[in-house]
């Protein structure tokens, strides 16, 4: 009996115990082992996929595939950053609002350039009385009345319009101490066919500018030529500022049909004679532009 209860409790018991231990002992050694190796392998993995991924094509993480890009426009970075600088340029944009100024300012502008053209043709007032064009292709119309007034002691007489325009003048050329005479003022259309008829003239009655009362020869009371006098160079350099300009200029005879007369002038207005003056134009051509 006392060997039966020793060894049933010593061989049984302990047997099982010993043999159970290092069977737990092992197995939860090798889920350790094993656990162990799983989660390094798992961290590893990870890791690997999330430093290595990207090269691999992978991109998961969008903040990774934007700073690679970085490195690739460094030279972009820094015209962002000194960009940045600009950012407060941003309210100098912000008035772009503005900007729609501008364009109404262009348009002001274009207004300017439009009006130029459309204020030089009307800067050539053909219609009125003053810019009438009379030589042997434009003779005056039959109709053409105009009232006269003397301007000298010799019965000298201008298309009283004019009057006070020469008057003016001849007052300034004498107020500098020259001395001026008229030769011819106005002369009536009958008179002008009188004095082509007897070959005094070539020019027929209604050709000549002396038939409308705007044409006057000027000279001076010397016996001296009048080219190249004081009067006339004086009336060369300021007739014009009185409305007068030298009708039949040296050089223009083809296209006035007249020879050079440096005593002829003819009134066309200050403002016209101005520009006339300006354009080295004889008055066929200035009236010819377009
Ligand atoms: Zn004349």
């Amino acid at each position: 009996m006392s060997n039966g209860t020793r060894i049933y409790p010593e061989e049984r018991e302990p047997r099982a115990i010993k043999i159970r231990q290092p069977k737990h002992t092992g197995r939860k050694i090798l889920l350790c082992v094993l656990s162990a190796i799983l989660i390094i392998a798992i961290g590893g993995g990870v890791f690997a996929f999330i430093e290595y991924g990207p090269d691999l094509g992978f991109s998961i993480i969008s903040e990774k595939t934007k700073d690679e890009s970085q490195p690739d426009e460094p030279v972009n970075e820094e015209p962002i950053q000194s960009s940045e600088p600009e950012i407060p340029e941003e309210p100098v944009s912000e008035p772009e609002p503005v900007v729609p100024e501008e364009p109404e300012e262009n348009p002001v502008e274009e207004e300017p350039v439009e009006e130029e053209p459309v204020i030089e043709e009307p800067e050539i007032p053909r219609d009125e009385w003053y810019m009438i064009l009379v030589n042997r292709a434009n003779p005056l119309p039959a109709d053409y009345t105009f009232n006269t007034k003397t301007i000298d002691d010799k019965g000298h007489s201008v298309d009283e319009r004019i009057y006070n325009d020469l008057a003016e003048m001849i007052a300034a050329g004498t107020s500098e101490g020259l001395d001026f005479v008229f030769y011819t003022g106005y002369r009536t259309v009958d008179r002008q066919n009188e004095l082509f008829a007897l070959g005094n003239t070539d020019i027929p009655g209604g050709s000549s500018e002396h038939n409308c009362g705007l044409g006057i020869d000027i000279g001076n009371s010397s016996d001296g030529e009048f080219e190249g006098s004081p009067e006339h160079q004086w009336l060369i350099e300021h007739a014009h500022e009185y409305g007068f300009i030298l009708r039949y200029p040296k050089g223009k005879e083809q296209i006035t049909g007249f020879d050079y007369e440096p005593w002829h002038f003819r009134y066309v207005g200050k403002e016209q004679a101005k520009l006339i003056y300006e354009s080295g134009l004889c008055l066929e051509e200035y009236l010819a532009q377009e």
